[in-house]
């Protein structure tokens, strides 16, 4: 975890934790304890982060179980907050939750664990401070430093709220905010390290990246900062080099060490990103999850005698579906992406001018990781203001025989098509970065379309069909090479019978019905066979080449916020769109609540398209190992997947389930809440008995938050 690098302690911005707003919480301790004697002084810094204290009886925040109290923040960006806290009364650790509001109204959420303030030497590991405050007789209480990272950087702040747990009581006693840095600021006080950084040839902005997220993590690794433009004692050479770019593709790379030298040679300047990532990896560090917290990062020296490794990804396009929300910060997955090898984003965005918002922020970030932008949302409907059905009702889509200025439109009328075809070409006027372009109908099962005399023969994906086809020809006369999507979803996921796709029309393929237990092709499953069915008619119209499809494995509003993991599911589906010659799978990150379960779904997806053979089972044992901490916690992954195995399955939707399926899956659902899931928990609880590190303690305790969550929402979808 990047937590500890060193700020200078001036650039550390106090703030007074007990505003008037907080008068309840302040009177617990007046002639009680003696909060006042703990400290010979207001000033103290605690590994390095500086806090002030105020001295007075009542200047401190007390929480009994469940209060809250709000904080106001100056409007600076912060790196982190840090609280000086402890809890009482606890015979085991309790839970902080801190609410974060930025001044655009964005929220994000975090959750501490926080120790009882007399077991100090219980935790050694912890950033403390023991005080002998008389009023104790001189025993001695600890104040713990708890940093808590803070995702959305690039927003000022504007307050926090902290709410306790359900039991304990917790004692805030300062707060620390902790300043942005630049990559420079950040290493510079670091003293220089033996090991040099070289570019050579090509110094594009992805290459300079390179060698700057080298320098980066060796410096985290080290506590050393290696100079990037010189050799040294050990060099790292960044190369490109058309050898390999011809046999391993511009992504591809090889690795070379050699005593002191390693050289990292990429098809592309990609490559060479990527190959750093991987020296990166093989010297023990870990990206699982966007934002510094979830990376795993070994404090030892770089070795640079690595094995001679080649690698070429199975698939040339590499990505995942981004949806903006309130709590999290769409440059760390943005950063997330390129560090697990991915190369296209599709911001679903909610309204047509988020790009526009967005992209002086976003646009660098993804040019230096080299990555390709798609971009949209259910934005057609929208092109067609609801305002014009008054004068031309005939717009509109006809229902039993009337005209309707509810859903979509009339695709057999030509001033619609005209209408919605010229907002499409203004969208790819404003938007000059994105390849292609979702300009999607309505979202709705069905029942979206028109039925009047007209349009009455054709189904629901000719009309969607008919509808992009209007508006590529228009989109393509101001960027000839714009691409927008024929979305097959729900109503639309059977192909077109009477319309075929023009230029610019590529099939988007959205299986959101489809079954998540099995393999899209899995002859047992008959729900996803009729997908596959449909999928494969659709690319007898639409060429495979150009065919993207949207996921679901990462969308915690299909699952209720269960985080299911889908190692089988994934890689059985992987490898059948890549057998049908689709350009890229993009699964949609998608969720309501900040995640407390880790997704191992971002990192298998990623993998697995770098890779199709790569080993789903050993993955997550990884990610037990070096997240958690502990090894044995990949069974845990195995029993949460097997509880949720039958409250997932779909396989019958739509269709009579047969009696003896029926029954199976019944005593499947019973056992997953006897037996399952209760082995689940305890096998984080016994992980939690001998975790090594304060970072996988939270993360454990955070996981098993999650665990619960998935356990409460998998009851909700069970019942009959
Ligand atoms: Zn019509
Ligand atoms: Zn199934």
């Amino acid at each position: 975890m990047l937590s500890v690098m060193p700020v200078a302690a001036q650039r550390y911005t106090t703030v007074p934790i007990t505003p008037a707003a907080n008068a309840a919480h302040q009177t617990a301790f007046t002639g009680d304890i003696g909060f006042g004697e703990w400290f010979d002084s207001p000033d103290l810094a605690v590994r390095g982060v500086p806090f002030r204290i105020e001295m007075g009886e009542r200047d401190i925040v007390r929480l009994g179980p469940g209060q809250t109290c709000e904080v106001p923040l100056p409007g600076e960006r912060a790196a982190a907050l840090h609280l000086l806290a402890t809890g009482g009364y606890l015979a085991t650790p309790g839970e902080l939750r801190a609410d974060i509001t930025f001044a655009n109204g964005a929220r994000e959420e975090h959750t501490r664990e926080i120790v009882d303030w007399n077991y100090g030497a219980r935790y050694p590991g912890d950033a403390a401070r023991t005080f002998e405050p008389t009023a104790f007789g001189g025993a001695g209480k600890t104040l713990y430093a708890y940093r808590v990272p803070v995702r959305r950087k690039s927003l000022p702040l504007q307050s926090l709220r902290l709410t306790a747990g359900d039991r304990g009581t917790f004692i805030i006693a300062a707060l620390t905010i902790e300043p942005v840095l630049t990559q420079e600021e950040r290493l510079a006080p670091l003293p220089e390290s033996d090991l040099g950084i070289l570019v050579e040839g090509d110094d594009g902005p992805i290459t300079r990246f390179a060698a700057e997220q080298l320098q980066l993590y060796v410096s985290l690794m080290e506590g050393k900062r290696p100079p990037i433009g010189q050799a040294d004692r050990r060099t790292v050479h960044l190369r490109r080099d058309a050898d390999v770019s011809a046999r391993l593709g511009e992504d591809g790379f090889r690795l070379a060490g050699e005593g002191e030298s390693l050289t990292i040679t990429g098809g592309g300047a990609t490559g060479v990103l990527y190959g750093s990532y991987a020296l990166l990896e093989s010297q023990g560090v870990r990206f699982f999850m966007p934002g510094e917290e979830h990376e795993v990062v070994p404090k030892r020296e770089v070795s640079l005698a690595v094995a001679v490794v080649e690698e070429r990804p199975d698939w040339a396009r590499r990505g995942i579906t981004y949806y903006p929300y309130e709590f999290d910060e769409p440059a760390d997955w943005v950063d997330f992406a390129a560090k697990t090898r991915l190369n296209t984003i599709l911001f679903h965005a909610p309204a047509p001018d988020w790009w526009e918002r967005e992209r002086e922020m976003l646009n660098p970030e993804l040019e230096r990781r080299g990555i390709h932008i798609d971009f949209g949302g259910h934005f057609m409907p929208g092109l067609l203001p609801r305002s014009l059905f008054a004068e031309h009702p005939d717009w509109f889509r006809m229902e039993n025989g009337e005209r309707r200025a509810d859903y979509n439109l009339c695709p057999s009328s030509p001033e619609a098509l005209a209408m919605i075809a010229q907002g499409a070409a203004e969208i790819v006027r404003r938007n000059p970065e994105p390849e292609v372009f979702s300009i999607w109908p309505d979202d709705l099962g069905g029942g979206g379309w028109c039925h009047c005399e007209k349009c009455a023969e054709l189904s629901a994906s000719d009309q969607s069909l008919t509808a992009m086809n209007a508006m590529a020809r228009a989109m393509r006369e101001v960027r000839p090479d714009a691409r927008v999507v024929f979305l097959a979803y729900q109503d639309t996921v059977q192909p077109p019978t009477r319309v075929q796709p023009e230029p610019g029309v590529v099939l988007l393929w959205a299986p959101r019905e489809r079954c998540y237990v099995h393999g899209l092709n899995d002859p047992s499953c008959p729900r996803n066979v009729a997908h596959a069915r449909a999928l494969e008619g659709l690319l007898r119209v639409f060429d495979p080449a150009e065919t993207e499809v949207f996921e679901y494995y990462l969308d915690q509003i299909l699952y209720q916020d269960i985080v299911p993991t889908l190692p089988q599911t994934l890689q059985a589906d992987l490898a059948y769109y890549r057998s049908l010659g689709i350009k890229v799978v993009e699964p949609l990150m998608v969720s309501l609540v900040p995640f407390r379960s880790v997704l191992a779904n971002a990192g298998l997806s990623a993998g697995l398209q770098w890779d199709e053979d790569a080993d789903p089972q050993a993955w997550l044992r990884d990610l037990a190992g070096s997240y958690f901490g502990d090894e044995d916690v990949s069974q845990y992954f195995v029993q949460r997947e097997t509880a949720l195995r039958p409250i997932l399955s779909r396989c019958y939707d739509g269709i009579e389930v047969p009696d003896d399926v029926a029954s199976t899956r019944r005593a499947d659902t019973e056992r997953s809440f006897v037996q399952e899931f209760p082995l689940a928990w305890g096998i984080l609880e016994r992980a939690l008995l001998r975790v090594p590190g304060a970072d996988q303690r939270q993360r454990l305790l955070a996981e098993r938050a999650g665990l619960f969550q998935a356990v409460d929402h998998a009851r909700a979808l069970a019942r009959p």
